[in-house]
């Protein structure tokens, strides 16, 4: 049997109608910006394996690290024990966000990052015995695939099934161009209601929902105008941190912090699964109680893995090297110059770019949402030309691992190119 009738047999995969789906492609090999299948092909992975990868497969420095680690401690409970790479890393991440945040809780993906995030919200209000158990979201955000990270995500076909069972949410317009006033309108409309516990969102990037990018001036007057109402404010970075926006965090081009922050995806530099969500003291504080009742009761089984710990920490090394910021300028301009070039193709709504990110809305007549049938086309086009692209629908995006090259990023540019030519 092929490992693909084999793969049928025994495995379910995620986001996959597994009825029609095309038969997996069976990867062997990553090494640097590149896959290889079991038939020899090179992919550039051009969507750095769904967000997560920074500095490139196999990237021999972080391999050691990892490798060193499981050598002395592989894993352990993380409730009444500690050690060394969850402490470092706790200490390391508080030095790279902003100056608010004061400490650092474990967990494994960005789901949990954002559970964790909504609870600490939720139970900051219970301990004190004041009852907010609402959440603002912005509409057409993604934050996880867990329930509540499906409540306060955008209602759309992915969550259907499940929409009788998602917690009470007031969903407000993204403050895209041209929207600001709309939007902060309706986040003070909703402020009016006593009952607010937290309002999430993703920091000036829209990921999933398409790369939707918007400014961090509005971002600064929505997270001020909950301040003023005691509504605490959650940045999910778990796709826009360690320097995928073009700063290390998106939060970084804020002038008003967020109280909590959630990191995942690239906070292993995309070798281990972790989570993380990093929190202000003042929250902190209010669990502190000789009231048992007040702790917070939440933990994995994985919580703070030394060895994804340890590639945490080989990341983080790589990026005290300026070369990594140094690629990271490199690719925001190689896109920005492809910006100027594609922006007015006529098969395209609109181009959207910030840091290592740059997205194509392309024209369609279908009603324009993640089951668009272009979706599929587009990837084979790319596949069969050695790139890896999953559009969001009818939007191609690029973003990277920060090693690609500047040919193999002119290579996409063209390759992206020929395929609006051909609509
Ligand atoms: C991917 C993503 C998540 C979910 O992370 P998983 O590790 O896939 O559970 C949450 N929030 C944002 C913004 C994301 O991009």
């Amino acid at each position: 049997m092929t490992i693909q009738e084999r793969d049928k047999n025994a495995v379910w995969h995620p986001f996959t109608q597994l009825k029609t789906a095309p038969l997996p492609i069976s990867i062997v090999k990553g090494e640097g910006a590149y896959f290889y299948d079991d038939k020899g092909n090179r992919f550039i992975d051009a969507i750095a394996s769904w967000w997560v990868n920074l500095h490139g497969h196999c990237h021999p420095y972080l391999t050691i690290k990892i490798s060193e680690q499981l050598q002395t401690l592989e894993h352990t409970l993380f409730s009444g024990f500690t050690h060394e790479p969850a402490v470092k890393l706790a200490e390391r991440l508080l030095g790279r966000l902003p100056d608010n945040q004061s400490k650092i809780f474990y967990s494994d993906n960005g789901s949990t990052a954002v559970e964790v995030a909504l609870k600490m919200a939720f139970q900051y209000w219970s301990n004190q015995s004041i009852s907010k158990t609402k959440v603002i979201a912005f509409e057409n955000g993604y934050h996880g695939d867990t329930f509540g990270g499906m409540s306060v995500g955008a209602r759309n076909a992915f969550n259907l099934p499940f929409s009788k069972l998602l917690f009470d949410v007031i969903h407000i317009p993204v403050p895209i161009h041209g929207q600001e006033k709309i939007s902060l309108n309706s986040l003070n409309k909703a402020l009016e209601q006593h009952d607010i516990a937290s309002f999430i969102f993703e920091p000036l990037v829209q990921g999933a929902g398409g790369m939707v990018i918007y400014s961090p001036q509005v971002l600064d007057e929505l997270i001020y105008n909950c301040r003023q109402k005691n509504v605490i404010t959650i940045a999910d970075e778990v796709m826009t941190g360690f320097g995928r926006t073009g700063k290390f965090f998106a939060s970084d081009y804020l002038n008003e912090k967020p109280d909590i922050i959630c990191m995942s995806k690239g906070l292993t530099g995309g070798v281990m699964p972790l989570g993380a969500t990093a929190c202000a003291q003042f929250i902190y504080d209010k669990f502190l109680s000789d009231d048992k009742l007040k702790t917070f009761y939440h933990g994995h089984s994985y919580t703070a893995n030394p060895t994804a710990c340890s590639a945490a920490l080989a990341s983080l090394d790589l990026f005290d090297n300026p070369d990594t910021f140094e690629n990271i300028n490199r690719i925001t301009e190689s896109h920005k110059r492809f910006f100027l070039k594609i922006k007015l193709h006529k098969a395209l709504i609109d181009v959207r770019q910030l840091g290592t990110i740059i997205a194509f809305e392309i024209k369609t007549d279908e009603e324009t949402n993640y089951l668009n049938s272009l979706a599929g086309n587009i990837s084979d086009f790319f596949i069969a030309r050695g790139i890896i692209i999953r559009p969001l629908g009818n939007v191609i995006y690029i973003l990277p691992p920060y090693c690609i090259s500047n040919n193999d990023l002119d290579y996409i540019y063209k390759t992206i190119e020929d395929f609006l030519n051909s609509l």
